[in-house]
């Protein structure tokens, strides 16, 4: 008797001929996700089985697993030989404490002396006797215990179905990078793209001295966070000080937002070819802040040449993001108190609908392709 995992696909059902890359990709992030453990993968039946796996790792490997996009749920369960005073037993321990409970049972196994109704009425007569206090309820069970008799030769038992994060197996919609700052909008939207299969790098830019090394730390810690979700996580830190420097001196104030924004994605943007990401995803909302506007997104995006830009909180209330941000473990750590580097030299009022004529007029003040020549020089990577 041991315990073992039961895993389900998530919408990677859905798909037809070329399901069998999704399945693969799906694998092979489980398995990295699994790495250091002993453990042994298999299919069954149009599921995944977690076996020969030590009790002691049973918590720790669901909790990984939970958060494999492409799954849907999982059920830690117990694989035992088919043998019906065995499974009268180990049954017990799955009975709620008070209330009602039923058994359904899946007899795969057709040789099985008997059919799946009179297991299930074994089971429940044993359960009854053995916790008189409890009822049966065949349609609104308090608890569901489900007993999956195999052709094998043993049955798995299992209760709980714990909702894993669903989406898309990361890899199957090629790579993307995201302009990823300290606070709460990017992380999630990082997210949601992974969450739909994409595999994520980040650009940070920060501005030492004027920013300080914790906040730095801040988007570390928040990439190895994301790295938790997609196995991994590349983040490309580019200093933006001199850049900084150079549009407070020779841009009008109000346009510092809006221009530093242009350069951002002029940066994001050679990053994301030299290193095969086919998309630029930013933390963006409608209406949250001045740069945020249709206008503003206009005057931002005529700077990327090729690429899609993705935004995928655009529609999303700042409470939505934050219920996320809560969930995938990235909000308390994005509220702590270091300044981010649009916070360096903020103008007052900054420009709400840009004119792309005056802007890209006080931007030409600028030796543009020098500044991105010069930040990209001193890159930094850091794996996650
Ligand atoms: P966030 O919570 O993600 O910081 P925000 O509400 O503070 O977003 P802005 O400061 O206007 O919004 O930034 C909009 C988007 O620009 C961010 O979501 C992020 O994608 C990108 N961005 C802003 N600052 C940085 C930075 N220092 N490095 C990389 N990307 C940044
Ligand atoms: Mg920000």
């Amino acid at each position: 008797m041991e315990k073992v995992i039961l895993l389900r696909f998530g919408e990677i059902y859905l798909k037809g001929k070329n399901r069998f890359s999704f399945e693969k990709q799906l694998l092979d992030n489980i398995k990295a996700a699994l790495k250091g453990f002993k453990f042994s993968l298999n299919r069954m039946h149009g599921r995944y089985l977690i076996e020969n796996i030590s009790d002691e790792d049973v918590f720790e490997i669901s909790e990984r697993v939970r958060k494999v996009f492409g799954l849907h749920s999982y059920s830690i369960a117990l694989k035992l030989p088919t043998d019906l005073d065995l499974l009268k037993k180990e049954c017990l321990a799955f009975l709620p404490e008070s209330g009602s409970f039923r058994f359904t049972v899946n007899r795969a196994d057709k040789k099985y002396p008997l059919n799946s109704q009179q297991i299930a009425m074994e089971l429940g007569g044993s359960a009854l006797t053995a916790a008189p206090h409890l009822k049966v309820d065949l349609f609104s069970p308090d608890k569901e215990i489900f007993v999956d008799v195999r052709e094998e030769g043993y049955t798995f038992i299992f209760a709980d179905k714990v909702l894993c994060v669903g989406g898309m197996p990361v890899g199957c919609s090629g790579k993307g990078i995201v302009l990823l700052s300290g606070g709460i909008d990017s992380p999630v939207a990082t997210y949601r793209m992974a969450k739909r299969g994409m595999k994520m790098m980040g650009v940070h830019f920060h501005s030492f001295p004027y920013t300080s090394p914790m906040a730095k730390q801040k988007v570390v810690d928040l990439a190895k966070i994301l790295a938790s979700y997609q196995g991994g996580f590349d983040l490309f830190v580019v200093s933006f000080t001199e850049i900084q420097r150079q549009i407070h001196e020779k841009c009008p104030e109000e346009y510092m937002i809006t221009i530093m924004r242009r350069i951002m994605m002029r940066i994001a943007e050679r990053l994301a070819k030299e290193n095969g990401c086919g998309s630029i995803t930013t933390g963006e909302s409608l209406a949250q802040v001045a740069s945020q506007t249709q206008e503003s997104i206009l005057v931002t995006n005529e700077t990327v040449e090729d690429l899609p830009v993705f935004r995928p909180l655009i529609g999303m209330d700042k409470e939505e993001i934050i219920a996320t941000a809560r969930e995938i473990g990235t909000f308390d750590k994005s509220i702590e108190p270091y300044e981010d580097c649009c916070t360096v030299f903020l103008p007052k009022y900054p420009v709400i609908k840009p004119k792309p004529e005056l802007i890209r007029k006080a931007e030409a003040a600028l030796d543009v392709e020098g500044l991105i020549q010069e930040a990209l020089a001193g890159v930094e990577l850091i794996k996650l």
